[in-house]
Parts: structure tokens; sequence; C-alpha cells
């Protein structure tokens, strides 16, 4: 029993239980290969239930395969105090994203159950269901379906490479977990905070340990269809040639000029260009692209976003367009009280903190739908993430876990 209201969490062990998560799904290049719902996904929750139940503490399983350990609180009428994040990793990932804010929320529970901290809130980790993405599209599935901006069915008919469907595959963690409670989709939460690596240099850079997230990007993606005509690439001359290649590198130009912006803060990315039929003789007849645009000012977003089909059509030439726009996510800002409290635990602490954005999607923006939702971000190494190399190191990843642990307490109590 502590003395203090705020007690130490156990580093030792926290770097502990990094490790020996970080052998499931280990690969040789130190990194983990871990994705969504895999035998080694569903090991790491069954690693997690087995800490979980040597304290008593009892796990829960929503109908999108969301896991939810429990610290019972004094109130029962009262809704969880949460924090949390995902176990799944890209294929060849890192052993830090992700994991890394699950066993940060786990040890501040194992913390405040060993100073015998009762609070009137429950207090829950969160383990979100396939958070990257990179099984089943798309990513931060299960907190979108939690949060109601997905649906269970479509989610659920989600297939990966394999004819896999998600549906499927969170009908096997239910198995694995036989003892688990059922939580509604949904179910009211209190407040959710998150840790997460920050995959950026800023914190490394600066020096501190802390960075209170103050908001998310907004995005936006387009695929683009040009759609022009097969020919003799020796035969044909220009004047009948409706090459969907030469259309669509014209389109890309053009909005490289209206969405490359002076600050360098838009992102404008094609990460994926599909030239048909792919033959070295033929005039293309096809070009599929795919646009990412990114940006935290929703107007600008929005504009910006609503020229993309009027810049292809004015460069398509003798092609055809189509233009789906597939996805669309508004930039979103955290409540100040969260952020301010983020800030005065860091003090407490004399952890040095700054206040950043985020540039990636992390669970934590769907939640903010349901409750009162923050999040901090920790050093990441150079910045890699998203790779074997990705690295944090142990006293920033105890700092969090102090950050958190405090924080429960503040709200729970
Ligand atoms: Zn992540």
């Amino acid at each position: 029993m502590s003395n203090t209201p705020y007690p130490e969490i156990n580093s030792k062990r926290l770097w502990q239980r990094h490790l020996d998560m970080a052998r499931i799904g280990a690969t040789d290049g130190g990194g983990v290969h871990r994705l969504a719902l895999t035998e080694e996904d569903i090991e790491a929750h069954l690693l997690l239930v087995r800490w979980a139940e040597a304290h008593d503490f009892t796990t829960d399983l929503d109908a999108i395969g969301i896991m939810f350990i429990r610290r019972a609180g004094k109130d029962v009428s009262l809704p969880p105090v949460a924090s949390g994040s995902h176990t799944d990793t890209q294929p060849f990932g890192g052993r830090f994203d992700g994991i890394t804010g699950v066993l940060v929320a786990f040890e501040a529970l194992e913390t405040i159950q060993e100073a015998g901290i009762e609070t009137r809130h429950p207090l829950e980790t969160i383990i979100w269901n396939n958070e990257e993405g990179s099984r089943f599209i798309p990513a931060c599935m299960g907190s979108a379906v939690y949060a109601g901006v997905e649906t269970l069915k479509a989610a659920r008919a989600r297939e990966d490479k394999d004819g896999v469907t998600m549906g499927a595959c969170v009908d096997t963690l239910k198995k694995a977990l036989p003892r688990a409670g059922v939580r509604e989709l949904g179910a009211p939460i209190a407040s959710f905070i998150e840790t997460h690596i920050e995959q950026g240099i800023k914190l490394e850079t600066s020096g501190n340990t802390i960075g209170v997230v103050t908001g998310m990007q907004g995005y936006r993606r387009f695929e683009i269809q040009v759609i022009g005509e097969d020919a003799h690439s020796g035969t044909t001359p220009r004047a009948r040639r409706k090459d969907a290649f030469v259309a669509a590198t014209d389109m890309t130009h053009a909005l490289r000029e209206i969405l490359w912006d002076d600050k360098d803060e838009m992102r404008y990315t094609i990460g994926r260009f599909d030239v048909l039929p792919g033959g070295i003789s033929v005039v293309p007849g096809q070009v599929n692209f795919y646009i990412d645009l990114r940006y935290h000012d929703k107007d600008t977003l929005d504009d910006l976003g609503d020229r993309i089909p009027v810049v292809c059509k004015a460069h398509a030439g003798p092609c055809q367009i189509k233009i789906a726009e597939f996805i669309t996510q508004d930039p979103m800002n955290f409540p100040e009280n969260i952020i301010t409290s983020f800030e005065e635990v860091a003090d407490r602490h004399g952890f040095g903190h700054e206040r950043l954005y985020s540039y990636a999607g992390h669970d934590a923006r769907h939640a903010a739908r349901l409750c009162p939702a923050g999040m901090i971000f920790i050093p990441c190494w150079k910045g890699i993430s998203h790779n074997e190399a990705e690295r944090a190191e142990p006293g920033d990843i105890a700092a969090a876990a102090q950050v958190i642990s405090d924080m429960l307490i503040d709200q729970a109590k």
C-alpha cells in the first residue's frame, strides 16, 4: 500500500513485458511480424489475458474482437476510464508500434492494483483490433466499428489476400478466449488515453520525453481511373493515341502544382499507379492511380480535395476519367483539458514535454467520438517506424507508463 496518491510504476517489469511480447512474431531482423488476428496476434492477446488473470482482472471481447481488460471500480454503474492501443503490426514491422501503448496501459493497471488504490470508475486496458489495416483494410477498423464509423457487417466481410474474412478471424479469437465476457459495441467509455511512439523526429530533436498530441490530420483518398485505348506502339501516331499514361502523368504534375505548399504541410501522395495492360509495346489503354491527401485544416482540405476532380478532368486529353473518393476523415483536435492534464502530470515528474500534432492515424481518433480522449507520444529512434529497426528507449516507455498511471487515477477517482 502506497501513501502517495501516485504510486511509482515498475519499469523493470514493464521492459520485461516488452521483451516477452516482442518474442511473439519475432523476425530475424529484430522486428515483429504479427498481422491482425493471425496465430501470433491471438497469442499476444492470450499472454495479456494470462497477466490479467494473475490480478483477477476480467476480460471482455466485443463483436469486432476488441479486448477490454478491466480492473473493477467502486461504482459498478460507471463506465471505464481507459487506455490502450494495438497488438498487431505491419508486415515485418517494429516491436514498439502499438504494443507499447498496450503495455504502458497494462502497467498502469498493475501499478494501481498493487498500490491498493480504489477508484470509483473501473479502469481498462483496451486492445483495439486491426489497427494497422495491413491484413484487413482499412486501418483502425476495430475502433471505427466500436465508434459507429463503420458497420460491423461491412467490417466482418472484409477479406485478407487469401480470402479469409475478418469475421471468421474474430470468431477464432473468441474461441481462443472462452472465459471472456461480452462487451456491447459502442458501450460508454468515460475517457480514453493512448500512448504511441512518435514515428517522427520532433521529440528526438528537442530532447523531450513526452509529446502531448493536440490533434490528428484529416485525409481524403481518391481512386482515379483514366480510360484511353490500347494501341500498337509502333504504328499509332500521337494524333490517334488515347494514351492513358500521358493523361495520368499530366494530371499528377498539375496536381503537384496546387498541392505542394510552400510550408510543406500538405501531404499529397500517389502510392499506387497501375499502367494497363502493361505491355512494353502497347500504348496503355488504362491507368488506375490513388491519391492520399492529408492536412490539418478542414476548410483547406475540403477546398483542395474538391479541386482534384476538376484538375484531372482538365488534363484528361482524349481519355475518359472516373473518380471515386473512397475514404474521407476530417481533421480532429483533442480536448484542451486532457492536453493540459497531461502537461501537469509530466511537469510533476520532471519529464520534458511539448505539444505535437499527429501526422499518422490512431485509434484515439475514433475513441474521441465516444468520450474525452487524448494521446501522448514518446521518442522513436530517428523517427523510423513500420520497420524492423524501430526503437524506443525503456526509460521513455517507463515515463509514459507513469504519466498514464497518474492520469488514470485522476480520471477514475
Ligand atoms: Zn500504431
